[in-house]
């Protein structure tokens, strides 16, 4: 943060306070050249990208679409409410830590597979047959195989 008194780029932060009714960061600074005080107001931007479609479609990210691919995928297997919220939690994270504006539909879907790998084999193959679309048997015999080794 440049000081707007003598343009020193250090500064130190000497005071945070979050504003929580209007959602931004108020932080007091202190100029480490001139001594100057000044004050930040930063916003958080912790929105979701919006999701980027294979037909170029822009669709809001749907937490509750996540959810219902891990249900769908874990359908009667013995993976806990728990660890699957432990799953979510990391892709959103990892959503939210990018810092991208867009993000192409099918690296969530990544995302989703390798969670899903972790958890659970068969739900993996599951999840990576339809979300991959296998042309033939072979594809379909290479992921089994990758997922014993
Ligand atoms: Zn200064």
């Amino acid at each position: 943060m440049r000081c707007p008194f003598c343009g020193h780029l250090e500064t130190q932060v000497v005071e945070t306070r979050v504003s929580e009714d209007a959602g931004f960061i108020r932080r007091r600074r202190r100029c480490g050249h001139c001594e100057k005080r000044f004050t930040t107001y930063e916003r958080p931007d912790v929105s979701f990208p919006m999701v980027v479609k294979k037909d170029g479609r822009r669709v809001e990210f749907a937490p509750d679409k996540l959810r219902a691919s891990f249900a769908l995928a874990l359908r009667k297997r013995p993976v806990s409410t728990e660890q699957v919220d432990a799953a979510i939690e990391r892709i959103e994270e990892k959503l939210l830590n990018l810092g991208v504006r867009e993000i192409p539909a099918n690296r969530i879907g990544e995302m989703v597979m390798r969670e899903l790998k972790k958890l659970d084999k068969v739900a993996y193959i599951r999840f990576a047959s339809v979300y991959r679309s296998f042309e033939d048997i072979d594809e379909f015999r290479a992921l089994v195989d990758e997922v014993k080794r």
